[in-house]
C-alpha cells in the first residue's frame, strides 16, 4: 500500500508530480537541496501538450499562467544584420486549443509551488545516498539526517544523483554548444508583445528574443564551441556574448549591455543518453533526470508535466508500487525517447546549415521544409490528451 512518497527536486518536475500525487491522497513530501527556490532558467515555452498535462494536474492553473505569461503569435526570423527573412505565424491554439505560451521562469515555478502547502517542501536537504528492501526506501542526506518512504522519485534534473546510483550512466553528454540567457524589462521597435525574433549567423550563432509577458523580454544566445568551460564571473560571460555578437544588429549589442551581468545565466547544452528502464524498485525517475532533451523545440519541461500526471495515475489506481513503475515505463519511455530524439535531429539539421557561407539564405528553405515534415510530429506530440487511468 503505498501511503508516503519522497520526491527529491523541487524544479518543475518534481513540484509538479507533488501538486498530481497529493491530488490523489497520497502524502508527496518534497526534499531539495538548495536553501530557497532558486531560478535556474530565465523563461521557457509551454505547449500545448505541457498546458494539458498542467491543467490537468491543476484545474485552474493555467490560466493563471496565461494571465503572467505571453501568448505567441509571431515569429520573425532575421539575419544577424537585422534583415526579415521570413515571417511566420503560429497558429497552436486554433490547431489545439492552447497557445505556445512564454513564461518566465520565476512565475512558472513559483505558480505551481503555490498550489503545494509550504510544509510539503523541504529546504537545505541534499540527497546522498538510498538503501531499499522489500519494506521500503530509506532516503539519506548530506546534513545527517534520513527518511523512510514507500517510494523515492528522483526529479534531481540532468545531473541527477539518484540516477547515477540507480543507472550509473555517467555524466549528461555535451552537444556541441554553449548558451547564456536571461530576462529583462526592455523595449524596442522589433520586439513586438505576443512576439518572437530569431536572429541568425552563419556560423552556428542564434539570438533569440522572446515577450514574455508583464513587459519583460527573454533573451537568449547560442554558439557552438568545442570549449565547454564555463566563464570565471558573471562579468566574463557577460563579455563573452558581447565578443561573439559583436556587429550584429541592435537589439542584440543593447539588450545584452542593459543586463546586469549577474542574471546571465551560462550553460552548455547537454543531453542524456536514453534509457529502456528508468525504475528499480520503489526508486523511479521523472523529467530531465530521466531523459533530458536538447532545448530545439522546448519540450524538457512540457515532458516532465506529462510524466507528474502519467505517473500519479498509476500510482493511485495500480494496485502495486511495481505494477504502477511498469505501466510508467510503458507508458513514458517510447514518447520521450522519440522527443529526444527529434530534438537532436532538429539541432543537427541547423547545425549543418549553419556551418554553409550561405546558410541565412538557405534557412528559410530549410525551415519550410522543416515544417512540412514536422506537422505530423507536431500533431504527434501536442495532441497529448492526459487520459485517466481507465482510459490508459
Ligand atoms: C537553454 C535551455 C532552454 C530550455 N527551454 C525549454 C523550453 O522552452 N521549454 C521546455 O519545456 N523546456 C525547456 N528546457 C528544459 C527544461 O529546463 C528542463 O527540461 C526542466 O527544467 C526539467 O525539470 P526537472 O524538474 O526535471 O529538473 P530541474 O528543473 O533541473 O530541477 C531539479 C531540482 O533538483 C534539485 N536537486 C538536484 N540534485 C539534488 C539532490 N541531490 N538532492 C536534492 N535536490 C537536488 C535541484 O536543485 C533542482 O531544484 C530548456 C533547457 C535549457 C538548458
Amino acid at each position: 500500500m503505498l501511503k508516503k512518497v519522497v520526491i527529491v527536486g523541487a524544479g518543475l518536475g518534481g513540484l509538479a508530480v507533488a501538486i498530481a500525487l497529493r491530488r490523489q491522497g497520497i502524502d508527496a513530501q518534497i526534499y531539495e537541496k538548495t536553501r530557497k527556490i532558486r531560478h535556474i532558467g530565465a523563461a521557457l515555452s509551454l505547449f500545448p501538450n505541457g498546458l494539458n498535462a498542467l491543467e490537468t494536474i491543476a484545474p485552474g492553473l493555467v490560466v493563471s499562467l496565461k494571465a503572467l505569461g505571453s501568448q505567441i503569435h509571431d515569429i520573425n526570423v532575421r539575419k544577424s544584420s537585422g534583415e526579415l527573412i521570413v515571417h511566420n505565424r503560429v497558429n497552436l491554439i486554433e490547431r489545439y486549443n492552447q497557445p505556445m505560451l512564454n513564461i518566465r521562469w520565476s512565475c512558472l515555478r513559483e505558480t505551481l509551488a503555490s498550489a503545494l502547502t509550504p510544509d510539503v517542501i523541504h529546504f537545505n536537504y541534499e540527497l546522498v545516498n538510498f538503501q531499499q528492501n522489500d519494506n521500503g526506501v530509506k532516503i539519506y542526506f548530506d546534513n545527517g539526517e534520513a527518511v523512510k518512504a514507500d517510494l523515492l522519485i528522483g526529479a534531481d534534473g540532468i545531473n541527477s544523483t539518484i540516477r547515477q546510483i540507480l543507472i550509473g550512466d555517467g555524466s549528461p553528454r555535451y552537444c556541441g554548444s554553449m548558451s547564456w540567457r536571461a530576462v529583462i524589462k526592455y523595449q524596442h521597435c522589433l520586439l513586438r508583445p505576443n512576439g518572437i525574433t530569431i536572429m541568425t549567423g552563419t556560423d552556428g550563432k542564434v539570438f533569440t528574443l522572446w515577450d514574455v509577458g508583464s513587459g519583460y523580454i527573454f533573451w537568449g544566445a547560442g554558439a557552438l564551441s568545442a570549449d565547454v568551460s564555463l566563464s570565471d564571473s558573471a562579468s566574463i560571460a557577460k563579455y563573452r556574448v558581447l565578443e561573439k555578437f559583436a556587429g550584429w544588429a541592435n537589439p542584440v549589442e543593447d539588450i545584452v549591455k542593459a543586463t546586469a551581468s549577474k542574471e546571465i545565466i551560462e550553460r552548455p547544452i547537454c543531453d542524456r543518453h536514453q534509457l529502456t528502464s528508468w525504475s528499480n524498485g520503489r526508486v523511479t525517475l521523472l523529467g530531465d533526470a530521466a531523459h533530458a532533451m536538447m532545448p530545439t523545440l522546448g519540450q524538457g519541461a512540457n515532458m516532465a508535466f506529462e510524466d507528474a500526471w502519467e505517473l500519479s495515475q498509476f500510482l493511485a489506481h495500480e494496485p502495486t508500487i511495481k505494477a504502477a513503475l511498469a505501466s510508467y515505463e510503458n507508458k513514458r519511455i517510447y514518447r520521450t525517447q522519440v522527443a529526444q530524439a527529434r530534438c537532436a535531429l532538429q539541432a543537427w539539421i541547423q547545425r549543418t546549415r549553419s556551418y554553409d557561407p550561405n546558410s541565412e539564405i538557405f534557412l528559410p528553405g530549410v525551415i519550410e521544409q522543416a515544417q512540412v515534415s514536422h506537422s505530423e510530429f507536431e500533431d504527434w506530440i501536442y495532441n497529448y490528451t492526459p487520459l485517466e487511468i481507465s482510459q490508459i
